[in-house]
């Protein structure tokens, strides 16, 4: 069950200020995903990649897929054909591959950098440190690497009902984001994303920065694992 009139509210306050909101659909009947499509919706996010890839061929071809989960290298493959965007890229090697498979499949595909700003150790990502190390290896080799684009960067917030720990958590990521435009992206407008937001903080990423919040249990109701 999508839930139409929440869709239409979020939809009207990020277009005020211009933020893409991706529709989390993971564990969701691709009949949600096509109820929020003829809504007007097109970007949706996954987080599975055999999950995506059953689903993707079900739904129109231009949905635009946003990959946003954890991404291990032997399954680039499996979505290079056809997302759109891939949001936690965290190593080098991953990097790599994601160029290659993109090449194989004569295209380029736009990826964001994770980083980890949350408190809690599982969570995903690359310190400011680590973040910066990458795109020094990203720099020295961009010839080799045009099957790609690095467009900004993507983060989770500690899980707590402390507003006040998740407002610096995006704000610390705006301003490392802010920060390596300046030294790695200058006039290049294609860095330009921050995927900061999900739907228990997307008030406060919006304030912090976000230019893109992703959003599942606002929409589609909350998910029921087994
Ligand atoms: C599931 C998920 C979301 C959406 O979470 P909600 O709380 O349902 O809005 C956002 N980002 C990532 C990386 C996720 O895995």
């Amino acid at each position: 069950m999508v839930n139409e009139a929440v869709w239409k509210e979020i939809t009207a306050e990020l277009k005020e200020k211009n933020i893409t909101l991706v529709a989390v659909s993971k564990t969701k009947p691709v009949s949600d995903i096509q109820d929020l499509y003829n809504l007007g919706q097109r970007d949706f996010g996954e987080n599975y990649v055999q999950e995506l890839v059953e689903k993707q061929p079900q739904l129109p071809a231009d949905v635009q897929w946003h990959y946003i989960g954890h991404l291990q290298s032997n399954k680039v493959k499996y979505i290079a054909p056809f997302v759109h965007l891939i949001h936690a890229v965290d190593s080098f090697k991953l990097l790599l591959e994601i160029n290659k498979q993109a090449a194989k499949n004569d295209r380029v595909i736009d990826v964001l950098l994770q980083m980890h700003v949350a408190e809690e150790e599982t969570k995903f990502g690359l310190d400011e440190k680590e973040l910066i190390e990458l795109l020094e290896y990203y720099t020295a080799q961009k010839d080799q690497l045009s099957s790609i684009r690095v467009c900004g960067l993507m983060g989770m917030a500690t899980n707590t009902e402390d507003e006040s720990v998740v407002r610096l958590e995006y704000k610390r990521l705006h301003n490392t984001f802010n920060h390596l435009k300046d030294v790695y992206f200058i006039n290049q407008p294609q860095f330009n994303t921050c995927s900061i937001g999900m739907s228990s903080d997307y008030k406060i990423a919006m304030e912090e920065g976000s230019t893109m919040v992703r959003i599942g249990s606002l929409l589609f109701g909350a998910r029921q694992y087994n």
